[in-house]
């Protein structure tokens, strides 16, 4: 049923596959997990997407995050628009850097410097150098089922597509690049702290989500992230929170914010781009100091801090501090979120559902999900089956259960209700 309304994906997905491997230019967007092909987009319009088929979806993967606002926002395109007329790349400073970077600070607790990349694996990457270069030393902690970016370093049992495609620890990675990772349990504060009572004076760096999403939306336990932080302060590492996804989403100042917990320096993608290629690490000026060319750690990019990207980042940010659509967009999802439990209840199906503001997973797992090891007992079958309902009914979901669910500001109650009513459906039918 799926692929006769799709004629034209399928073609095209054929054509795309000789020059492309996999046909994607990303393994997250590869249907490897659920089967069939992936619908080709043609446009995107506030909520929704349309393909190369003229099918309309209610999109809940908002490009994997960016998307807060929704596609094509007036705002953000006419910033865009503002900013190609002056052209595309300079390669020298310009005034819309320092306007975002001022934003930034300005929203985001632990920023005080903040350098502009272009892509969330950059921010990694240049994160934990940063970190390691600072401290003089070259242990990282890591947890499992979180994912940074393919940083050779980081890729260590990594979730998103890593995870979902049964690879999380990639070939091509050579054992001396990850000889210095440590792999921890998310939300294991002993095992945390016996690793630094016995290698704290070795360890940089902690880098985690502060709220998973690339396991699937997992929460940190209370007292988790506070541990993390005092035992990186007893023991002078450093504290890298990934917010690439959870920053601008979770809150107006990410999850530092909402659980006002302090890094030292902070990794932010997907919404500070508004859909454009950015990346950003920032935190305490004394460490961001470190990088050339006031220090001696070296991080360069041609195109980093490219005005288009950073007019589309700007225009975002505004809104969303202009807006504050947080407390509203998070009612909305909840709304949403009861229904597909209520659905999933009335189906006699085992689930559990987990949320952080505008993200959230139904998991096809009766256990609450705490960590890469539970996460990883879901049953993916149902999931699949799951994912090729709700496409068939017009709903766009992300194409794993290992990834988080994201709502934006222009869903409707609509939407809402359609989004319920084909969850009522596809949930009978797979139980
Ligand atoms: N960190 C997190 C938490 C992410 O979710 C992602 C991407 N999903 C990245 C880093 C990597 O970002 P990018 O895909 O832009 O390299």
């Amino acid at each position: 049923m799926s692929s006769s309304r799709r004629p034209n994906s399928e073609k095209e997905f054929e054509r795309a596959q000789k020059v492309i491997p996999g046909g994607v230019n990303s393994p997250a967007r590869a249907f490897g997990a659920v089967g069939g092909h992936p619908v080709i987009i043609d446009r995107g319009e506030g909520q929704y997407l349309y393909d190369i088929d003229g099918n309309r979806y209610i999109d809940f993967v908002g490009s994997w995050g960016p998307h807060i606002l929704g596609h094509r926002h007036p705002r953000v395109i006419s910033s865009i628009e503002e900013a190609l007329k002056k052209g595309t790349s300079f390669g020298a400073p310009t005034l819309l850097e320092t306007e975002l970077a001022e934003l930034v600070a300005d929203l985001v607790p632990c920023v005080e410097k903040i350098r502009m990349v272009n892509s969330g694996t950059e921010a990694g990457m240049s994160a934990i150098r940063l970190a390691r270069g600072y401290t003089g030393r070259d242990k990282v902690i890591k947890f499992a089922g979180c994912y940074h970016g393919h940083v050779d370093s980081l890729l260590v049992q990594a979730g998103s597509g890593a995870l979902t495609l049964g690879t999380p620890s990639s070939p091509g990675v050579p054992q001396g690049c990850t000889a210095d990772t440590l792999v921890l349990e998310y939300n294991d504060i002993a095992q945390l702290k016996e690793t630094f009572t016995q290698l704290g004076d070795q360890i940089a760096c902690v880098i985690l989500e502060p709220v998973v999403g690339n396991m699937g939306v997992v929460l940190p336990e209370p007292g988790f992230l506070e541990s993390v932080r005092d035992l990186c302060t007893q023991h002078g590492s450093v504290f890298i929170m990934d917010e690439v996804m959870t920053g601008f989403r979770v809150a107006l100042g990410g999850a530092q914010q909402r659980f006002n917990i302090m890094p030292d320096i902070c990794m932010l993608g997907k919404v500070i781009g508004g859909g454009m290629p950015v990346g950003a690490y920032g935190g305490k000026a004394e460490i961001m100091d470190a990088i050339s060319p006031v220090g001696t750690i070296y991080q360069a990019g041609t195109l980093s801090g490219n005005p288009i990207a950073m007019a589309s980042g700007i225009a975002t940010l505004e809104c969303l501090r202009e807006a504050n659509p947080y407390p509203q967009l998070e009612e909305k999802t909840q709304r949403l979120t009861k229904g597909l439990i209520a659905a999933a209840t009335k189906a006699g199906l085992e689930h559990t559902l987990a949320e952080c503001g505008s993200m959230f997973t139904l998991f096809f797992n009766p256990e609450k999900v705490t960590s890469y090891a539970i996460s990883a007992r879901n049953d993916t079958t149902r999931f699949a089956r799951y994912f090729q309902g709700m496409l068939d009914r017009g709903v766009y979901l992300p194409c794993s259960q290992f990834e988080a669910n994201f709502t934006s500001t222009m869903l409707t109650e609509e939407d809402i209700a359609h989004t319920i009513q084909a969850a009522e459906e596809v949930l009978q039918e797979i139980a």
